[in-house]
């Protein structure tokens, strides 16, 4: 998620402090139904005939009185665990595009994707590679801007010269009517390096939430897509690089696309899933970026997937990500999130140590289902008035 400078108004931050103080209290409030399974202390055992069949029983939420929570498969939330570990480690320094960890990152994930047999559809196997300028401003922060290709990019001098690379994979669609659309699945695997120091003396951003919980769960999806029955439409995998820089990587997709924009149905980007929000009813819970904009949002609801609009439509973080490019293109585009406005945005302290895995792992489930309903059932539409129109451009199509 990239940043807009704004910033975070103090109502809403209450509001999210407040929401998540009530879901507490209502998990201390089921606590006494536990309590009465016991006979309190002093009174007559129950005879043994009770006590058996209490026993015997099924104890499942009716007699608790308790809602069972959902909980995750625990393969998929091993997954989960383990590659967003290793994402989020310093070892990738941050990830920030241009550097050794960024690079580090991209191998990461082209292994995975060679692992799960996807289709190579970079430039150089998985990797998309394109060329850059490193620029540095008067205030001494570096500037990358993507050039328009390898010739202009051969003409500046060598310490200016930058190679980014986006991630890219694919799996074929089956269906012989609908293999030639694609679906696309996206998430920033770049973060912004090594910076300011924190009060700990913590100057590695790791951006496990912001987005390398994005990429896991893209991960998990192909993985999933992989082994299940193949999808309808082709399914596209792009883990995307510069997003933080300005959408980079995803700018040079649109040039370099591996399946026409014309035939890409809608895109699916992921953003920052790695903590719930209570705003939306906290574990296992997701939201989507410009929900009222398309049928998108609908046409994954009515697979039983809880996805609802953005509470925060305020902070506009339907054109804080990659979907934005391709919403601007008309292409039908929106981010899962469940971004809870936590104070570790764009600090060393987003760390793997504070992702709650088991949420994510359940978001994780809701995102495979949500791509399998695009990638087999209808296209999404835009409704009315709900296409983005471009900075710059005064008509809609
Ligand atoms: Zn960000």
């Amino acid at each position: 998620m990239y940043n807009r400078s704004l910033p975070l108004p103090s109502p809403v931050r209450r509001l999210a402090v407040s929401a998540l103080a009530t879901s507490v209290l209502v998990v201390i409030g089921t606590v006494p139904a536990l309590a009465q399974v016991s006979p309190p202390t002093g009174s007559p055992v129950p005879d043994s005939g009770h006590v058996e069949d209490l026993w015997t029983r099924d104890l499942d939420s009716d007699l608790l009185g308790v809602e069972v929570a959902p909980t995750p498969d625990s393969a998929l939330l091993e997954n989960v665990r383990s590659a967003l570990t290793t994402l989020a480690s310093d070892h990738f320094e941050g990830r920030r595009t241009g550097t050794p960890g960024e690079a580090r990152a991209a191998h990461f994930i082209a292994n995975r994707f060679e692992s799960f047999g996807l289709v190579a559809a970079g430039n150089d196997a998985y990797f998309q590679r394109f060329p850059m300028r490193r620029t540095v401003r008067p205030d001494g922060r570096e500037r990358l801007e993507l050039m328009s290709g390898w010739s202009s990019f051969e003409q500046h001098p060598a310490e200016e010269r930058v190679i980014g690379a986006n991630v890219v994979g694919l799996i074929r669609g089956s269906d012989p009517e609908l293999r030639d659309e694609a679906v696309l699945v996206s998430a920033h695997f770049d973060h912004l390096g090594i910076g300011t120091p924190n009060e700990e003396g913590d100057s590695i951003y790791n951006g496990a939430d912001d987005d390398a919980s994005g990429v896991v769960a893209m991960l998990e999806i192909a993985r999933a897509l992989s082994e299940g029955p193949a999808p309808r439409r082709t399914v596209v995998f792009l883990a995307a690089t510069g997003e933080e820089q300005g959408l980079l990587g995803t700018r040079w997709y649109i040039q370099n696309p591996a399946v026409p924009l014309r035939r890409t149905v809608a895109n699916l980007n992921i953003e920052m899933i790695g903590r719930p929000d209570p705003l939306v009813g906290g574990p296992g819970r997701m939201w989507l970026t410009g929900y009222e904009r398309s049928t998108m949002g609908e046409i994954i609801s009515e697979h039983g997937i809880a996805i609802v609009p953005d509470p925060r439509p305020e902070y506009n973080f339907f054109m804080r990500s990659d979907n934005i490019a391709f919403a601007y293109l008309g292409i039908p585009a929106h981010t899962i999130s469940s971004y809870n406005l936590h104070e570790d945005y764009h600090t060393p302290a987003d760390e793997v140590d504070r992702i709650d895995f088991e949420h994510m792992a359940l978001v994780v489930e809701a995102a495979i289902e949500a791509v399998r309903a695009l990638a087999d059932g209808p296209a999404p539409m835009w409704h009315p008035g709900g296409r983005p129109v471009p900075p710059g451009s005064t008509t809609r199509d």
